[in-house]
């Protein structure tokens, strides 16, 4: 027992917010948290922290918490509180309702990068398994699953190849469509500590982000783009590095597929790839964008940083790839100090991913057309398995309006608020006849549900989250579930009423089994987090202690792929009625919808959306700051309160998304990403109206 201040013990965990994957000690006066401070032993964190993981952690804890199971046959009826069995036996014989009138795969699954891996594990377990087809999806659709598939293309795992910390050996880092000092504030710091030391930054945004101002000076080079012109921005910086004689010709050569290699030096270097010929395109001046290209690539090391700005596009794959191109043209792949470094949204964005959460893809990113891998997963499970790819979350939508997809089992994703186009996403969800909601409260797609099964904060289970640096931490329980019951024994209770028996007593287990079924996880055991702290995977024979670098000698696919990035401009464009383009972000305090952060103090930090705009666009339209403005797209409207704001160029107007009242995807659109289906969040026409209340 440590003593504390007012706390008699202290546990170690990680913060359930962002994917830089803090570690703190939840200081505990018997079950009662008293506080949370960042661990001098984090090793993604080193005893720094933000106001999320520091201050926003009173939702585990809030009345709105429900802690009984619910259960009502429609949903226009009130919920009944039933017991657990009750509720699971409900749920799983509505399940086999549908699919026996329906068939195997009017049923599935959604997982969530809120839980753990060995949560999403089992999720993805039971839908293979117990309901026997791929319909299972994770959050990650939304925000970085254009990473998945961008990444392993060219460089052959789907995952970031850095620590955090490595950007201590950057001299030149690019920031492309992330802002790390909300979005991530930690690595921001880091950051920060290296740029104060006299690394170069270049930030590709379409707004002016916080961190263009403040590390004592500016950003050597702000590229404010347009909405949507990501791959047109790209290619006109690898045309400057192809052009002139700035490629590293010998890592090329020895590290890299030289078909692919040539086939795209001859395509960026086209004359209609160069930043003059689309300069039109992105409205960055040419000068500028030569300039960055020829900073980044003679720097001794050169890292990429990016976010959901560049996956959250109808490109958002290929924008991925061609950040990939770019490092690997210019050699920076492969030690520290450089790489490509996907800034995750959630805390568990790359776990939810590496655990299976996909309909086309096994724990460890293997197809489930692979013959060798389905068969080892039919053995160790115990069951046959489909070989045929499972629904995205947007083909169950639309099967659910086709009258095919009837029953679904959504684990910590709250679907109605954070998919696009409300009201094509709520119009799918009251199609169904089985809505089973596992969540820690009643969200607005529980407003679609028939059954209602509490789910468990962080602090009451035991389990793991894996950061944007591939970082395996331990989440450790610091009090028991307020309903009595973690998520991971939820989900094993429904598979057993399903039909289907999983036999665990503690999720050391679950991982125990990730780890004989993935060869990226073969070395990982709680007794090795125990250990080491955390690891980062791959972690195996080879690689016993974990992998902080990845691609050193060879890429993961062997040699790197060099993949075409032809500029496509998406389909929502501005126009006469819809002049403006609308791009979405988070701000510090708040956290995605907000489920949590808007539960917490920090609501008085940020207590509501609001649509920021550049002076010009204000004074066209007669809008004042602080006015209130109707925001219509061509999928619906919402109001907001207008922040003028020279922050953001003429012509592009920005919100967040963390109130529901605010409705920001009720204007967002149903475009998404070619490869993946990631929604195209980041660019929606809108006018703006000044209107005299909401
Ligand atoms: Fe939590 Fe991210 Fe803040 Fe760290 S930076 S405390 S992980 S929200």
């Amino acid at each position: 027992v440590i003593k504390i201040g007012q706390a008699e013990h202290a546990i170690e965990t990680t913060c359930a917010y962002c994917g830089v994957g803090c570690s703190f000690k939840a200081e505990m006066r018997g079950n009662e948290l008293v506080r949370m401070t960042p661990s001098k032993n984090g090793q993604a964190n080193q005893g720094h922290s933000c106001v999320k993981g520091r201050f926003a952690w009173g939702y585990a804890t809030h009345p709105d918490r429900i802690t009984k199971p619910m259960i009502r046959k429609n949903i226009t009826d009130p919920w009944t509180e039933v017991s657990w069995d009750e509720a699971i036996n409900y749920a799983a014989s509505e399940f086999k309702r549908i699919q026996a009138k329906y068939g195997r795969n009017s049923v599935g699954g959604i997982t969530s990068s809120r839980c753990t891996n060995e949560e999403t594990y089992l999720v993805q377990k039971l839908i293979r398994a117990a309901f026997g087809n791929n319909n299972v999806d994770t959050c990650a659709r939304v925000c970085h699953s254009p990473t998945g598939y961008g990444l392993k293309q060219t460089l052959g795992e789907s995952a970031g190849t850095q620590t955090f910390e490595s950007v201590m050996k950057s001299d030149v880092v690019i920031v492309m469509g992330a802002n790390p000092t909300d979005g991530h504030p930690v690595f921001a710091s880091i950051l920060k500590r290296r740029l104060r030391q006299g690394a170069k930054l270049i930030v590709i945004d379409p707004r002016r982000i916080d961190l263009i101002d403040t590390h004592h000076g500016r950003a050597q080079y702000h590229l404010p783009l347009r909405p949507g012109t990501n791959v047109a921005m790209l290619n006109a910086l690898s045309h400057v590095i192809a052009t002139e004689g700035l490629i590293a010709e010998e890592f090329v050569a020895e590290r890299c597929d030289m078909v692919s290699f040539n086939k795209w030096r001859e395509f960026v270097s086209q004359a209609e790839n160069s930043p003059e010929a689309l300069e039109s395109i992105t409205g960055v001046p040419a000068a500028d964008v030569r300039a960055a290209a020829r900073l980044y690539a003679e720097a001794g090391n050169g890292a990429i940083y990016y976010g959901l700005g560049v996956t959250e596009h109808s490109q958002g794959s290929t924008t991925v790839m061609g950040i990939a191109n770019l490092a690997m043209a210019t050699g920076n792949v492969g030690r520290e100090g450089v790489g490509v470094n996907p800034l995750r949204g959630q805390n568990n964005v790359q776990g939810s991913c590496d655990m299976g959460s996909f309909p086309h893809e096994f724990p460890g990113y293997r197809h489930v057309s692979d013959l060798a891998t389905r068969e080892l997963f039919e053995n160790a499970w115990g069951v046959p398995l489909q070989s045929e790819p499972g629904l995205r979350i947007p083909n169950m939508f639309e099967a659910a309006l086709d009258g095919s997809f009837l029953g679904l089992y959504c684990e910590g994703e709250d679907i109605a608020q954070s998919d696009p186009n409300t009201q094509h996403v709520t119009a799918a969800l009251s199609a169904m006849e089985c809505i089973v909601v596992q969540d820690i409260f009643l969200n607005e797609t529980a407003k679609f549900a028939h059954v209602f099964l509490p789910g468990s904060s962080f602090l009451e289970k035991d389990g793991t989250f894996t950061n944007a640096e591939r970082r395996i931490s331990r989440v450790r329980k610091v009090m028991p579930p307020l309903a009595g019951k973690a998520d991971w024994e939820v989900t094993v209770e429904l598979a057993k009423a399903l039909g289907f028996e999983m036999h665990y007593k503690h999720p050391s287990e679950i991982m125990d089994e990730i780890a004989r079924l993935t060869p990226t996880f073969s070395g990982v055991s709680y007794e090795k987090l125990e250990q080491l702290g955390s690891i980062q995977w791959p972690c195996n024979d080879e690689a016993p202690e974990g992998t902080p670098t990845m691609h050193i000698d060879e890429f993961v696919r062997g040699k790197g792929r060099f993949m075409l990035t032809r500029y496509q401009p998406t389909d929502e464009r501005a126009s006469k009625r819809f002049p403006l383009l609308l791009t979405t972000g988070r701000i510090l305090s708040q956290y995605n919808v907000g489920a949590q952060t808007r539960r917490t103090d920090n609501t008085a930090w940020h207590p509501e959306d609001v649509i920021e705009l550049h002076p010009v666009d204000a004074e066209e339209r007669g809008i004042s700051d602080g006015d209130w403005v109707g925001v219509a797209s061509r999928a619906g409207e919402t109001v907001l309160h207008a922040r003028v704001s020279d922050r953001m160029q003429p012509g592009v107007v920005y919100t967040t998304f963390h109130f529901p009242e605010s409705g920001a995807n009720v204007i967002t659109t149903d475009n998404s990403d070619w490869a993946t289906n990631c929604p195209e969040y980041k660019v929606t026409a809108v006018e703006l109206i000044k209107v005299s209340q909401p």
